[in-house]
């Protein structure tokens, strides 16, 4: 087996699958047989080479749908989750207005979801954003008392990204249908991963990203359940694909790369979430063997595939720092990186001073071996040990010291 070192190789080892997981082996093969062939645009449905091309591109739109228990045609391909959270939340707001102008989100959504929502406030919405509970999770009781009578959707991811902590989301369904409110939920980090039922969850729209299971960057969809039914103002105007809600020449090969990661990742499933919970359970275990750490977020409602820690006196950007040359993780969300803010969804959950200040995310995926996550612990450990050195080495040489005599 190829490990995941030698896909991301050269280069340190690589623990930050929640932000990009390497390309599968064999969605890469079916990638580059498209690509080898002629390319035709999918719309250009005049010629038999189109309509091979939109036969593609058909099959893989139901390889998808039966993934998740929906239609077809309630596949939207975009250019991934962020495109598709903003088709979603904006296409409803805007297409609803007549209706309301409220929305209801949790405080812990991605950037992609509450810049969204600032945007629309801007334009004259009420967002109302729920705080978690210390465990990291919305208690969908919090969600109730939200709703109002303008209220046009309820916005609730499936697994946050920083902490890995899974939302109620059953309940959560179970509610917004009871109140009869839309619900849209942010499926990046668990779409392939945990089976999502559509026909048993009662969630209206779904928006995930190929490349957090094995697909490509810059492919996802947004599913809208009762596609016909349900109105949604598109984010672009265009040549009319994808039933009008998203212009532009669709990318067959990328598509194609999203439904073999998706059917790829359902296949082997059971099998890959026993092996990220192993290889998370070895990491902790390990650690603990040489250092003092906090986890972050319900560890009964944790993704076997995150873990958020703290390691006591540890600043999280200078461990990360430190670990450059060896490990990549990661501190709060990929996308927030760059800035040197603490994580917003650690605040919210009541996490505060160096525990705040420390905080790494380490991220696993099925191709890492119990090798990989041995050598990542022992970088962490042998990290913060030169850094507990430097630190004592600076407060030895700042203690005052007695007066020299002159001789
Ligand atoms: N939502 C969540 C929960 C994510 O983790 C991400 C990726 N970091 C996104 C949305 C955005 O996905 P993309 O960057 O592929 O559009």
């Amino acid at each position: 087996m190829v490990t995941n070192q030698e896909r991301h190789a050269p280069g340190p080892l690589y623990f930050d699958n929640a932000a990009a997981t390497a390309l599968a082996p064999e969605v890469l093969v079916r990638m580059v047989a498209h690509l080898q062939g002629v390319d035709a645009n999918p719309s250009s449905t005049a010629h038999w080479l189109g309509q091979r091309a939109a036969a593609v591109v058909g099959a893989a739109r139901a390889e998808i749908a039966a993934e998740f228990g929906c239609e077809s045609d309630e596949v939207i391909f975009t250019s991934g989750a962020t495109e598709a959270n903003n088709l979603a939340l904006q296409g409803v707001a805007r297409a609803h207005v007549d209706q309301g102008r409220h929305l209801i989100v949790s405080a812990i959504e991605h950037q992609s979801v509450l810049a969204c929502c600032a945007a629309l406030e801007r334009d004259g919405f009420e967002i109302t954003r729920l705080p978690p509970n210390r465990a990291g999770w919305i208690e969908p009781e919090t969600v109730r008392q939200a709703v109002r009578t303008d209220t046009l959707l309820i916005s609730i991811q499936h697994i946050n990204n920083e902490t890995g902590v899974m939302q109620p989301i059953d309940e959560m369904a179970a509610l917004a249908s009871e109140v009869g409110m839309l619900l849209h939920v942010d499926a990046a980090q668990s779409a392939g991963k945990f089976a999502i039922d559509l026909e048993k969850t009662p969630i209206d729209l779904l928006a995930l990203s190929a490349h957090k299971f094995h697909g490509p960057k810059g492919i996802g969809c947004l599913i809208v359940r009762n596609r016909r039914q349900l109105r949604l103002q598109p984010l672009m105007y265009g040549g009319g694909q994808e039933f009008g809600l998203r212009p532009g020449t669709l990318p067959t090969h990328q598509i194609i790369g999203l439904s073999r990661a998706l059917t790829l990742a359902a296949r082997r499933r059971e099998t890959d979430l026993a092996w990220v919970a192993q290889l998370k359970r070895q990491f902790l275990e390990q650690l603990a063997a040489h250092l003092t750490y906090r986890v972050h977020g319900d560890p009964a409602r944790s993704s076997p595939y995150i873990v958020n820690l703290s390691i006591d006196g540890i600043g999280s950007d200078a461990l990360i720092n430190q670990l450059a040359p060896d490990l990549a993780i990661a501190s709060g969300s990929a996308c927030a990186s760059g800035t040197v803010e603490p994580s917003a969804v650690l605040r919210t959950m009541g996490v505060e001073g160096d525990a705040l200040n420390g905080a790494v995310r380490v991220s696993f995926s099925r191709y890492q071996t119990v090798d990989e996550v041995s050598a990542a612990v022992n970088s962490i450990v042998a990290a913060v040990q030169r850094m507990r050195a430097l630190t004592s080495t600076a407060m030895q040489t700042t203690t005052p010291q007695s007066p020299r005599r002159s001789s």
